[in-house]
């Protein structure tokens, strides 16, 4: 890794926790040293960079990614994955315990994945811990090992070594949690409505929409938010799709519940209106429903009921994405394109970029408990961060995407806001080109990120 140099980075749209203004951040140590006014000159020795109108933010922190590796590498790895990070302004992600093999249930497979992602990992990577119906022994252990929190579902995940917690398993996990007052995450759908409701087959998207109703969603959060208050368990509802759910959440939080919640940029711009028959590359559960849904989740965001906006990236090789939407594996990979894809939205409806930092940036990095490293540009902090021309835009073309599987809901579309450059720690780690790719094989990088671990509670 290069020495890393001490920098004054310059721009007229320096978005700090206290707002958006001109002003130069002087990096030292790969932290944030100090923000000092717009004019300041560097010291002799230090390089300056004038990013002129190109805006600065704070890396983002995306607690919602599936990298597969290893096990199912040939869908995404931590190459290619952290690469597609570095590209879109990500610089930590954390990974799901699900789809890779082992999936993330005890620490012996925590030790496995770190040892695929260190010698690869662009970015920052941290790590959730899974809890299953049969790893009840593992979670204190997992905890100690530094995972960020545990991630279950209520309904099938997809994967069978990933099944589901039924309700007395859900309680059981909660009450064990709240001892060392852990996160849990939680895939909320209910399987009894998604049961009830008919089985998702053929390309109409209309077929697919009814099958995951938002009724599903709504009792599924209910029962969680229950315990949760029984429990006094923390916990951190994953991708809502439906609005059912959100009055819930606004009641529990009011009754001193200790309830997050994080919904993703497909749900945010996407609506079902845009998905043509057969495009099963916009299949994801739970599903992206219609505009008016849309609208109310942009309402949570703003009203603060909903708190991250993370990519819920999860890949697969093209050939499973079918053109049935009953058989076709069920994600979105966002990971390289959430920042500018929110962005355009956001704007649109009016919000600032600091709003975009606020739910992408410092929401997540306190999620895991790292808001005192990541998520804002202020002294002390590592020096992650993202110069974006928010003004740009660009038309997404699948062949300049790293991750692995190209396959995307978002080609053809054209998005405001380009990430220019992305520093980690001070150091420059923007991609070059992406990388040609053998199906199995892992591509050669420059491990420039680390394995974090939780530092508290
Ligand atoms: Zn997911």
């Amino acid at each position: 890794m290069p020495p890393t140099v001490e920098t004054l980075l310059r721009s007229t749209r320096v978005v700090l926790p206290e707002g958006t203004r001109p002003a130069a951040v002087a990096l030292s140590g790969g932290r944030v040293d100090a923000v000092l006014p717009h004019n300041a000159t560097p010291p002799a020795g230090w390089r300056l960079v004038d990013l002129d109108d190109t805006a600065l933010l704070p890396g983002l922190v995306d607690t919602h990614v599936h990298v597969n590796d290893p096990g199912r590498t040939p869908w995404e790895g931590f190459a290619t994955a952290t690469r597609a990070a570095a590209a879109g302004g990500v610089t930590t992600i954390v990974d799901m315990p699900l789809n890779s093999l082992p999936p993330t249930t005890t620490v012996d497979a925590l030790a496995v994945k770190r040892d695929v992602a260190g010698p690869r990992a662009v970015v920052d990577i941290a790590f959730w811990g899974g809890a299953v119906p049969d790893n009840a022994a593992d979670l204190r252990p997992l905890h100690d090992a530094g995972v960020m929190g545990f991630k279950c579902f209520l309904s099938p995940s997809g994967v069978e070594e990933f099944p589901p917690l039924d309700p007395h398993r859900l309680d059981t996990v909660m009450a064990a949690l709240a001892e060392f007052d852990a996160l849990l995450l939680v895939h909320a759908e209910d399987p009894a409505r998604l049961d009830a409701a008919p089985a998702p087959h053929g390309p109409r998207y209309a077929d697919f929409l009814a099958s995951p109703p938002p009724a599903a969603e709504r009792d599924a959060n209910a029962r969680v938010l229950d315990l949760a208050r029984a429990r006094e368990c923390r916990v951190h509802l994953l991708h809502l799709s439906a609005a059912d759910p959100l009055p819930l959440i606004a009641a529990a939080r009011r009754d001193g519940v200790r309830v997050t919640a994080e919904t993703c940029p497909h749900f945010l711009v996407l609506t079902a209106e845009d998905v043509p028959d057969g495009a099963t590359e916009f299949k994801c559960c739970p599903p992206i429903r219609d505009a008016d849904n849309r609208d109310a989740l942009w309402e949570a965001l703003a009203d603060g009921t909903i708190d991250c906006v993370v990519s819920d990236h999860s890949p697969c090789t093209a050939d499973l994405k079918t053109p049935d939407f009953g058989t076709a594996w069920g994600g979105i990979a966002s990971l390289q394109l959430g920042l500018p894809a929110v962005w355009t939205e956001a704007a649109r409806r009016g919000h600032d970029l600091a709003d975009v930092v606020r739910w992408m940036s410092a929401a997540p990095a306190a999620l895991i408990g790292l808001d005192d490293r990541k998520g804002a540009i202020a002294p002390g902090r590592d020096a992650d961060l993202v110069a974006l021309d928010p003004d740009a835009t660009l038309t997404v073309d699948p062949a300049a995407l790293h991750h692995r599987n190209p396959v995307t809901a978002w080609a053809g579309r054209t998005l405001r806001g380009v990430v220019r450059r992305t520093w980690l720690r001070g150091t420059d780690i923007t991609p070059g080109p992406p990388l040609p790719t053998a199906p199995t094989g892992e591509p050669p990088s420059r491990p420039t990120g680390r394995l974090l671990e939780r530092t508290r509670p």
